[in-house]
């Protein structure tokens, strides 16, 4: 039956659900049951073209490796013969392309901020992973209708930069939504896609890809100018992006649309929409203590299943195919470069343009006097993605830091603070690098071969970290704990190895209560050093 064809040994292909450049999506289930699948097959015309088949191993091989609620997550590749599909996730809903359309071509203020944000979280997981989507537009934008806000899943990794190298044409069916340094012949860098952001949001908002950023909501405008700059130094990273939007002041004044006249010139019409909430807001030190967007959910732990599964075992082809990438990539042909090559906007030197907010705590200056090296301090926030909170501790030049998601995930780790930058190694090859001064520190930490991005606040005791090891009914119970500014905890306690969400800790007497046993508790004190 056309709708009960096998795929390998383990699916069943049904219905067609979409239609790309080069691949036909159906709707596929495993013979072993589960969740409903979405297949992409190579259509048969590309089957012997070998860069095609090259490129679409590689979207293979650059989506095992990233892990984010915001991406469409891989379960398998199938190859046999002439077949070459992904077996993806299905996502059940239409893309944004559809999805706007529905909706009359354009989308409230908070609905941009929530797709637009989801989608900037997304995208700097994928950065950090050192993998630029490159062809970010509506139609790799699935999205999942809900009782609140939508959430979203991009999809289509890879395949755009073949478009590129094959010289098919214009990549994508929106040719306003490529970066103009990679129309012209520039580098592919994670700005590039920065910059589809800009666009996008000016596009959800408006209902058209007008670039003029001033037509925006005061909530938007800042925002999506930073992102359409011209020169991709200017424009702020994804995650920067992504921090802003979840915390966006969407007050009615501010998603408000300017009654700019329509012939101001953009500029003008720029600044007199911004208020200028952007520079201050990216720097926002501690997420405040609301609860998260519902927005973002937490990927569940199932979802992910990590490393290549070749089904049907033609090793053979699949390691010809990949040697192919890697020689590909190795004799700098484009789209080798654009999947390794990401390069994060260097530090703004010299006088920042009037127009151009300054954007970030990255291009924030390192801390470099001598007093600095005395910094006795502990800054502590939300790692971004919501993969958890991290404090770290800093005294004389020396660093420990915790973080964890107060339920399964934790690392101590140690390092320096020297000089404004922060290099700790910790657990399981956790690691931070970033930067900090007397009233903040910002950079990327990796925990479970996962990078996010980070920006901390100061806080002041009793608020910091706080760490516990006892044996109680013959159990090893180790517990950390993270205090917030605000009073908050989060923290994890190990029973035997075993993670759990912490019980609360009594800040004041230092103390916490376990199977009935009140246990002491230790600080890591940046003034006593205790701890250090
Ligand atoms: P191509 O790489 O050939 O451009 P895409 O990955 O963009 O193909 O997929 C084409 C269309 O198929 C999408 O716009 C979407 O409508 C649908 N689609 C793709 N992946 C999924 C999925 N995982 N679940 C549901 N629909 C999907």
């Amino acid at each position: 039956m056309a709708d009960q064809e096998p795929l390998g040994r383990g699916y069943l292909l049904h219905e067609e659900i979409g239609r790309g450049a080069v691949a036909v999506v159906r709707r596929a289930t495993s013979r072993a049951g589960g969740p409903p699948l979405a297949a992409k097959l190579l259509r048969p015309e590309y089957a012997s073209d070998r860069r095609v088949r090259e490129l679409f191993l590689r979207e293979e091989a650059t989506l095992r490796d990233l892990d984010h609620p915001g991406i469409v997550g891989l379960r398998d590749l199938v190859v046999e013969g002439d077949t070459l599909a992904l077996v993806m996730e299905y996502v059940d809903g239409p893309n944004l392309r559809d999805y706007l359309r529905f909706r009359g071509g354009r989308l409230p203020v908070a609905e941009v901020a929530a797709i637009a944000g989801q989608t900037s979280a997304a995208l700097a997981a994928a950065h950090a992973h050192g993998v630029v989507h490159l062809d970010l537009k509506p139609e790799n934008i699935l999205v999942m209708p809900g009782a609140g806000m939508p959430q979203v899943r991009i999809t289509d990794f890879g395949v755009a930069v073949l478009l590129h190298d094959a010289e098919r044409g214009a990549p994508g069916g929106t040719p306003g939504y490529t970066a103009p340094e990679i129309f012209g012949g520039g580098p592919p860098t994670a700005a590039a896609d920065v910059w589809s952001l800009g666009l996008l949001i000016a596009e959800l908002s408006t209902g058209n890809t007008s670039m003029d950023p001033g037509v925006l909501p005061p909530a938007l405008a800042p925002l999506a100018r930073d992102c359409l700059a011209a020169d991709p130094r200017q424009r702020p990273p994804a995650r920067r992006v992504a921090a802003y939007l979840r915390n966006a002041d969407l007050s009615p004044a501010a998603a408000a649309f300017p009654a700019a006249p329509a012939d101001m010139p953009p500029a003008q019409a720029a600044a007199a929409s911004a208020p200028g909430p952007y520079d201050t807001r990216l720097r926002p030190g501690i997420v405040p203590a609301a609860p998260p967007p519902p927005t973002e959910p937490a990927a569940p732990p199932s979802r992910w299943r990590r490393g290549p599964l070749v089904t049907l075992g033609v090793a053979v082809l699949v390691a010809a195919g990949l040697a192919g990438i890697n020689a590909a990539a190795a004799a700098g042909e484009r789209g080798g470069q654009a999947i390794q090559q990401v390069s994060v906007p260097p530090r703004v030197t010299g006088q920042t343009p009037a127009t151009t907010l300054p954007t970030t705590g990255l291009a924030a200056p390192a801390t470099t006097s001598p007093a600095a090296e005395k910094l006795r301090v502990t800054l502590a926030g939300q790692v971004e993605d919501d993969a958890g909170t991290l404090a770290i501790s800093i005294r004389d030049g020396k660093a420990i830091a915790y973080v964890c998601d107060g339920n399964r995930v934790e690392a101590w780790l140690q390092g320096t603070a020297k000089a404004g930058e922060l290099s700790l190694e910790g657990e399981d090859g956790s690691a931070i690098s970033g930067t900090f001064d007397a009233r903040s520190a910002q950079g990327e930490i990796t925990i479970e071969g996962d990078t996010h991005g980070f920006e901390l606040g100061v806080v002041k005791k009793p608020s910091g970290l706080y760490r516990t090891a006892a044996r109680v009914r013959g159990a090893q119970l180790n517990g950390s704990w993270i205090v917030l500014g605000d009073g908050r905890q989060v923290g994890v306690l190990t029973r035997d190895g075993v993670p759990a969400p912490a019980p609360s800790l009594d800040v004041t007497n230092r103390q916490v209560t376990v199977d009935g046993f009140t246990l002491d508790t230790t600080s890591v004190d940046v003034d006593s050093g205790e701890g250090f």
